[in-house]
C-alpha cells in the first residue's frame, strides 16, 4: 500500500467514524489498524481500521499509547522466541 493509498483510506475511515476515537471517544484525526498488520491484521480492510486520536499536544493520545503497547508486545514476543531458542541459561 502506498502512502497516498493509506492517506485516502484513512480519510475515509475517519469520516465514517465521525472523528471519534475508537478507544477513548475523543475527537481524533488519525486512523489505526485495530489488529496490527504485524499480528496478521488486514492492512486494507476498512473493517480493521478505526479512527484514533493522535493529537501531538497530548502526551496520552491513544495512537502513541497503542504504538508503545504494540512495541512492548513485539519485544515480549522476541524475548519469548529467544528463550524458546535457548531455554537454559
Ligand atoms: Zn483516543
Amino acid at each position: 500500500m502506498t502512502r497516498s493509498e493509506w492517506r485516502s483510506l484513512a480519510r475515509r475511515v475517519v469520516a465514517r467514524d465521525r472523528h471519534r476515537c475508537y478507544l477513548c471517544g475523543r475527537w481524533g484525526s488519525g486512523a489505526d489498524h485495530v489488529q496490527p498488520i504485524s499480528e496478521g491484521g488486514a492492512a486494507r480492510d476498512p473493517e480493521n481500521i478505526r479512527c484514533i486520536c493522535d493529537n501531538r499536544d497530548r502526551a496520552d493520545n491513544c495512537h502513541d499509547r497503542k504504538t508503545e503497547l504494540e512495541a512492548r508486545a513485539g519485544r515480549a514476543r522476541a524475548d519469548a522466541a529467544r528463550r524458546g531458542a535457548a531455554p537454559t541459561d
